[in-house]
């Protein structure tokens, strides 16, 4: 097996979250449960009683604003935001129970964390910096107050992380589950705007972070999970899985890369963020800028903490990388000039770079391999066992 060791994964400490490990925190609960409020089964305060109104107010009562362009949050038909120069990213995402979410473990605080960072990350991946979310929500009777709260902790949490102003959204009921849409807000001036298709031939492809993390971790929770429909009496022990649990429930943004790369004065030529895996990520840039790509296997970015948990399973780490998701990294391409700028940075790898369209898009394996990167190959590894 071969592994990278996450060069940078402790920059989360600079968030304001703190949290008990999710080793600690997490517990399993039956799928069907009728009141998904776990810690305070005996006295959910019933969102009837508590109307429409009465909710969007204890849900939104002490929003701070923080950016000058937001001039009107929550409280009227609309909120009002005044953007001058910099032109507008907007970004919207659709998470369903039972689709993109399982409460059968995943905290409520975690579930609305992530879904304001996986738009802040779309955000971040146009190169613009977040600046407002809307939230809506649609909730059936399952739920009661203190869930609700649960969950726009979570939210406001990621709004202080990530600098960005909650300004609206929606109230529904549901007839069954939980669920949220998120839109996301930011800025950048018009030059400084990356798309998908602007890479050229030979511009050096870099990822932040590390990759597979997020898949393991889903990996490690569904194993769990089955565990405990068997016999709902065993509690798992999560312990010594700190890493994966959290790069899965609690994935980060990337802020950190655009405002270096602010500093840095680059603007990179293409970039994407890898919500579906490295493959089909970098096919996007390839097909969208008209180019192929050489990926080198040994230089993705792998966790020991991912790679030792992928041997466990039985699965090559690179395929976990490769076709796993949700990591939340940026995908994007520098001119080779601006190499010697982002070499020394940690959290940075150069893994490749694009190549003339006839050479196809592909990974070379370690033994020198040719891999096209959208082949079943990749996948037929996923179990190896
Ligand atoms: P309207 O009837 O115009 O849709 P609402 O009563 O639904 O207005 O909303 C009142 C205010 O509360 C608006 O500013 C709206 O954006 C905001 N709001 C409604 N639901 C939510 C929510 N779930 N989260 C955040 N803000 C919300
Ligand atoms: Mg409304």
């Amino acid at each position: 097996m071969f592994f990278f060791a996450c060069k940078n994964k402790h920059f989360l400490k600079n968030f304001s979250i703190n949290l008990p490990p999710l080793s600690k925190l997490l517990t399993f609960v039956p799928q069907k449960q009728s009141d998904m409020d776990k810690n305070k089964t005996d006295n959910k305060t019933e969102l009837a009683d508590l109307g429409e109104f009465g909710l969007i107010k204890r849900l939104t009562e002490n929003i701070q604003l923080r950016n000058n362009q937001t001039v009107m949050g929550v409280g009227d038909d609309a909120c009002v935001l005044e953007y001058s120069e910099e032109q507008l990213v907007v970004t919207n995402d659709l998470l369903i129970e039972g689709v993109h979410f399982d409460l059968g473990y995943t905290p409520l605080m975690h579930l609305g964390y992530k879904a304001v960072v996986v738009n802040v990350s779309d955000v971040l991946a146009m190169n613009a910096f977040p600046k407002q979310v809307l939230v809506s929500i649609a909730v059936s009777n399952r739920f009661g107050l203190e869930a609700i709260e649960e969950l726009y902790k979570g939210i406001h949490l990621a709004c202080k992380d990530y600098g960005v102003d909650l300004v609206g959204g929606d109230t529904s009921s549901s007839t069954k589950g939980l669920f949220l849409s998120i839109t996301a807000i930011g800025s950048a001036p018009k030059e400084r705007i990356v798309y998908r298709s602007g890479a050229g031939l030979n511009d050096i492809l870099c990822v932040s972070g590390d990759l597979g993390g997020a898949y393991m971790g889903l990996q490690l929770l569904e194993r769990e999970n089955q565990i405990f429909r068997a016999d709902p009496n065993i509690q798992p022990d999560l312990s010594g899985n700190d890493y994966v649990l959290q790069r899965q429930l609690r994935p980060q943004a990337r802020i950190d890369i655009i405002t270096f790369l602010k500093k840095q004065d680059i603007i990179p030529s293409s970039m994407i963020d890898i919500s579906d895996g490295l493959s089909s990520e970098a096919i996007h840039l390839c097909l969208n800028s008209g180019l192929g790509c050489k990926i080198f296997e040994d230089k993705i970015p792998i966790a020991m903490e991912t790679d030792s948990l992928a041997e466990e399973f039985g699965i090559e780490s690179a395929v976990c990388a490769l076709n796993g998701g949700e990591d939340y990294e940026l995908l994007f391409s520098i001119k080779p000039a601006d190499y010697e700028k982002i070499k020394s940075n940690p959290s940075i790898s150069a893994i490749g770079h694009f190549t003339d369209k006839a050479e196809g898009m592909s990974v070379v394996g370690k033994n020198g391999a040719k891999i096209p990167l959208n082949a079943q190959g990749w996948n037929a590894f996923l179990n190896k066992k």
